[in-house]
């Protein structure tokens, strides 16, 4: 007799490929610039609030009176991990290190770190942002020690 308690799956080996089309008009600006090595995002003008990633609207008051602003590209590691077992959408990645920085322009992000040591990393140490372009031409941005 079936066992009724366990839901009835079916199981496949094949690789689910899945693309998305993300509209990015209202925040083409962001990708333009991060395309030049440069990274902004977008400020309030009304509640002078900074949104990361950059907002078509202020989350904090739904001002459509947004200013765009250049927050550098240093920034101070505040916490990292070290991914050793990846997950299934990057299983043919190496393990990677994921970092929080704050950066020296404004808000938190978090990036990959390119190159770092996990035994070395320390919060404090110095990071750089810079862009980097994925296989398919998009930008992308990662830490790099300083
Ligand atoms: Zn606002």
């Amino acid at each position: 007799m079936a066992d009724v308690s366990a839901p009835r799956t079916l199981r496949s080996k094949r690789s689910l490929n899945l693309r998305f089309n993300i509209p990015i008009s209202k925040t083409s600006r962001f990708w333009d610039s991060l395309s030049d090595g440069k990274l902004v995002t977008t400020k309030c003008g009304h509640c002078g609030k900074t949104s990361f990633p950059p907002q078509a609207d202020c989350p904090n008051c739904m001002s459509g009176n947004v200013e765009w602003v250049d927050l550098g590209t240093e920034a101070e590691l505040l916490t990292f991990t070290h991914v050793q077992i990846t997950p299934t959408s990057f299983v043919d990645h190496d393990p990677y290190l994921v970092a929080i920085a704050k950066l020296k322009g404004g808000p938190n992000i978090l990036a990959w770190v390119e190159g770092g040591d996990p035994t070395k990393l320390k919060p404090g140490d110095k990071l750089r942002v810079e862009s980097r372009k994925d296989a398919e031409g998009s930008p992308y941005y990662v830490f790099v020690t300083a």
